[in-house]
């Protein structure tokens, strides 16, 4: 049992982070990319990145990667991709923290992989172990991915969540699948925690008026639903 002082300090202590969805997030939508030079960044993500370091948050990928238990590709395979993705941020100044990724899926071919697991976005468990491994306050963060898998995965682990908005997703129903903001980009996203959570907040109301197109034409809803209360 630990002392309650330094529980309250090791509260104290704990440090912010910007989850990131990777494929179709931080780079190019591709259909199960295989090779580092598939992964490309989005224009733009690099500088914005070394700015929301600059600001003290984590950077950690939150990645599905159900291409390992269909056999699509290894570990090594996997791993190579992600040094090829951390060399072209580091040539932006950007250092990820870490990377988690899910290589589990109920229908694969490799028995070991294919299985119903906690880690598969839109279940929280990576972002739940990051913020055991990385000491994160999951509430001090944020979850950004363009699909609502990544936004219910970022809500049911207590994080503030941002759809990038490719124009695949509906409106969501369920208060779990819907996003505190949309962004019409990763760059836009990174710009709204800025807004949040920088020093200066004053850009929050014009950063955050974005709306699907298609959700537009469903009529007025509310965004910016607040599911964490302080
Ligand atoms: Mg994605
Ligand atoms: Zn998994």
């Amino acid at each position: 049992m630990k002392h309650r002082l330094e529980h309250r300090l090791e509260h104290r202590l704990r440090q912010r982070a910007v989850f990131l969805d990777r494929d179709g997030t931080l780079v190019h939508t591709r259909h199960y990319p295989s090779r580092p030079e598939d992964l490309q960044l989005y224009n733009g993500v690099g500088p914005a990145l070394s700015r929301i370091q600059q600001l003290g948050f984590q950077l950690v990928v939150i990645t599905n990667q159900s291409a390992l238990a269909r056999g699509f590709f290894t570990v090594g395979d996997l791993e190579c991709m992600h040094d090829h993705l951390r060399d072209c941020l580091a040539g932006w100044g950007v250092r990820l923290d870490a990377i988690y990724y899910c290589p589990h899926h109920p229908d694969g071919i490799v028995p070991k992989l294919s299985v119903r697991c906690n880690c598969r976005k839109p279940r929280p468990g990576m972002l739940l172990r990051a913020a055991k491994d990385l000491n994160i306050s999951l509430k001090k963060s944020w979850m950004i991915g363009d699909i609502l898998d990544d936004v219910e995965a970022g809500n049911r682990a207590g994080c503030r969540t941002l759809l990038v908005d490719l124009g695949t997703e509906p409106r969501a129903r369920s208060p779990l699948r819907h996003p505190t903001y949309v962004a019409r980009d990763t760059v836009h996203a990174l710009r709204i925690i800025e807004a949040a959570d920088g020093a200066d907040g004053a850009g929050m109301a014009a950063e955050t008026a974005y709306l699907p197109a298609s959700w537009r034409l469903a009529g007025a809803v509310a965004t910016g639903v607040d599911l964490h209360d302080d």
